[in-house]
């Protein structure tokens, strides 16, 4: 009987909340806070729009947003949750959340932002960048692009720098991909996440052949710190969005002074309600178009590396041979986001953006979306870079907070994204054309290494299906072929010409098809050498090369003469080497036709006579007198066994006993 009561007390508890009026479940569970304090709370949010709506409406206040479970975790005052509440959400008290510690000014020789030990600060992104170039001169350039608001003011603040990696000894234009990190100041992991990509880049570039050939055919700048003085506040604690020009009369970051600079680009800057005029805003865009200095540094370097593509119109599309890629990194919300932000029309080249943002979604797990979808902007980073020079052009709002948490950037944030970031370095030469091709993946050579002139083995799987469908489904098709090229992709003049690859299971005929294809080492020449393999898909696109690299040792032997004469009752055998580099020795075989069973004549290896590694050759005799019969031709065959235990059997000569 109780237990009936109560139940029916809970459902008319229910049916109040659900007509809305009384708002304040939330109240209920938040014990009152004292005029004048904060509390953290989870303020749950029913669905997308009331995300959207409470994070534009108290953003000064938002901290991070768990999104499985649905809410932002907020620092507010009982006015603000009152509120919230009135809206009828859910509001409990967060126990767990830590606020970022305010430490006020970093003391001298400070390592990393303080309690983040993952995130570099401005210095030590600085320092890291001149180290990448000091220890990979050939590899990277390190470029003084302008001044920071702070520094054209003097004194202090700092140079607006870019990291520019590509090898210099090969010449020629490359595509170029053009990334920014940290133009809001307080999203802790962009720059890191762009100055490690940096440093897996240069530091693999001997190891890995992808670092490799995208290095070397491809220019990648990062800047790595596009606000470095906002930045500065922001690693003190302080949830510091814009820069730091001093045109507000309070300070209440994100709120007080400062120009959002992602507001404050020229194409459609101020045109659409997607930024303030209020100068203390978070997002303040500034008095004219570009009138930062970060912001023209940034401008001014995307003029220098990229060329207008795209016609003067809103609606002119940029041809689908388009090349060029800007990605500008932003934290938080686990969204890929493409142009336009400014209007929700499509933008001319839509569908190509949606197909490389599920593709860059497909290795971050994040949502791919046009930006006008978050919420109108204008004046940003990537409708500028779009909107002028018709590369495709990305925000990434990596994660989940400003301050991330580094257990989480170091687990999935940071090593998902660099797979984005390095899937966009391949496709930077066509980004409207290759993420429709299919994927080359699991490259393998089988051995890695063999003498000259021995075939090898290359398989790989090409799969046409990685997109992240969350956000409506990316047409795919089956794998229609597959090839390879060695040493020189087809890019560049003097490739030879493609090799097919074969499906393995004899027919293309899936989404995923794994294939192979024996490598003809004949003539090669000894040392590394590198295969790039690409897929293409029933509809004729063709998708990123992945690469591998292959050793080609030297000849074990080298033969120089194989001969056998009759000499009495026995037979004389003799052959000289004229090298035999990683030679072990020699097995002699005899058959009485040349397809026929063969016998061993030598019990015992015949040991070289070369020491190893010794470019010389030597002569070597055999006496066979082993039942022998007059009137009939012999086979002799000459095996060499080397060092690694791979065997190489010679031509045989053909002798007849008299
Ligand atoms: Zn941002």
């Amino acid at each position: 009987m109780v237990a009936k009561k109560l139940f029916v007390m809970l459902l008319a508890a229910a049916a109040v909340l659900a007509s809305g009026l009384v708002p304040a479940l939330g109240q209920a569970a938040v014990p009152a806070i004292p005029i004048g304090e904060e509390a953290a709370v989870r303020v749950y949010y029913p669905d997308d729009a009331m995300r959207i709506a409470v994070y534009l409406g108290f953003e000064p206040f938002v901290y991070e947003t768990n999104y499985r479970e649905g809410y932002h975790v907020m620092v507010l005052a009982q006015a603000e949750i009152d509120r919230l509440a009135a809206l009828g959400l859910r509001i409990e008290r967060d126990t767990v959340w830590m606020p970022p510690p305010v430490t006020g000014p970093l003391p001298e020789g400070i390592t990393t932002i303080p309690s983040y030990p993952c995130y570099r600060t401005v210095e030590e992104t600085y320092a890291a960048a001149q180290a990448i170039v000091t220890n990979y001169p050939a590899l990277a350039g390190w470029l003084d692009v302008g001044d920071s608001w702070q520094k054209a003011q003097g004194p202090g603040g700092y140079d607006m720098m870019v990291l520019k990696l590509t090898n210099s000894a090969i010449p020629g234009d490359k595509p170029d991909l053009f990334i920014t990190a940290a133009i809001h100041a307080r999203e802790y992991t962009t720059a890191e996440t762009a100055t490690r990509l940096a440093e897996y880049l240069v530091s693999h570039y001997e190891t890995d052949a992808d670092a490799h050939w995208l290095l070397d055919y491809h220019e990648i700048h990062m800047m790595l710190q596009a606000n470095p003085d906002g930045r500065k506040k922001a690693e003190t604690g302080l949830s510091w969005r814009k820069n730091v020009r001093d045109n507000c009369w309070y300070s209440m970051p994100p709120n007080g002074d400062g120009i959002d600079l992602n507001r404050n680009f020229a194409f459609k800057w101020g045109c659409c309600g997607g930024s303030s005029g209020t100068a203390c805003s978070s997002t303040y865009r500034g008095t004219t178009a570009a009138s930062e200095p970060e912001t023209q540094a940034v401008q001014d370097y995307m003029a220098a590396v990229f060329t207008d593509q795209r016609g003067p119109l809103d609606t002119d599309p940029a041809p689908a041979a388009a090349t060029g890629l800007y990605i500008d990194l932003h934290s938080y919300g686990e969204l890929v986001l493409w142009p336009w932000g400014w209007t929700s029309t499509d933008s001319p080249n839509h569908t190509q953006h949606q197909t490389l943002g599920r593709k860059f979604a497909y290795f971050n797990n994040h949502t791919p979306q046009k930006s006008y979808q978050l919420y109108a902007t204008d004046g940003t980073t990537n409708d500028h870079a779009y909107g002028l020079y018709g590369v495709a052009a990305y925000c990434i709002e990596m994660g989940t907070a400003f301050f991330q948490d580094c257990a989480s950037f170091e687990s999935t944030i940071y090593p998902s994204n660099l797979q984005t970031l390095i899937y966009a370095a391949k496709v930077a030469r066509t980004p409207y054309e290759t993420p429709l091709g299919p994927d080359a993946l699991s490259l393998l050579a089988t051995p890695a290494g063999v003498p000259i002139g021995t075939p090898m083995t290359l398989s790989a799987t090409i799969d046409d299906t990685r997109y992240n469908n969350t956000n409506g489904t990316e047409p795919t098709q089956v794998i229609a072929t597959a090839e390879y090229y060695v040493d020189i992709p087809p890019w560049v003049g003097g490739a030879l010409a493609a090799l097919p690859m074969e499906a393995s299971d004899g027919s293309f005929d899936a989404k995923s098809e794994a294939v192979t294809a024996t490598v003809d080492t004949t003539g090669w020449s000894e040392g590394r050498h590198i295969l790039f393999v690409r897929g293409q898909d029933a509809n004729g696109d063709w998708g990123a090369f992945s690469a591998i690299f292959v050793n080609l040792e030297p000849t074990a032997v080298e033969l120089e003469r194989f001969e056998a004469w009759p000499e009495g009752s026995a037979m004389h055998v003799q052959w000289e080497t004229a090298q035999e580099i990683d030679n072990l020795g020699f097995n002699l075989y005899r058959s009485s036709t040349r397809s026929g069973p063969k016998v061993q004549l030598n019990g015992e290896l015949i040991p070289t006579r070369v020491p190893p590694g010794s470019p010389f050759g030597a002569v070597y005799d055999w006496i066979d007198g082993y039942r022998l019969r007059t009137g009939r031709a012999y086979f002799y065959w000459l095996e060499g066994v080397d060092l690694h235990g791979s065997l190489t059997l010679h031509e045989p000569v053909r002798v007849r006993m008299p």
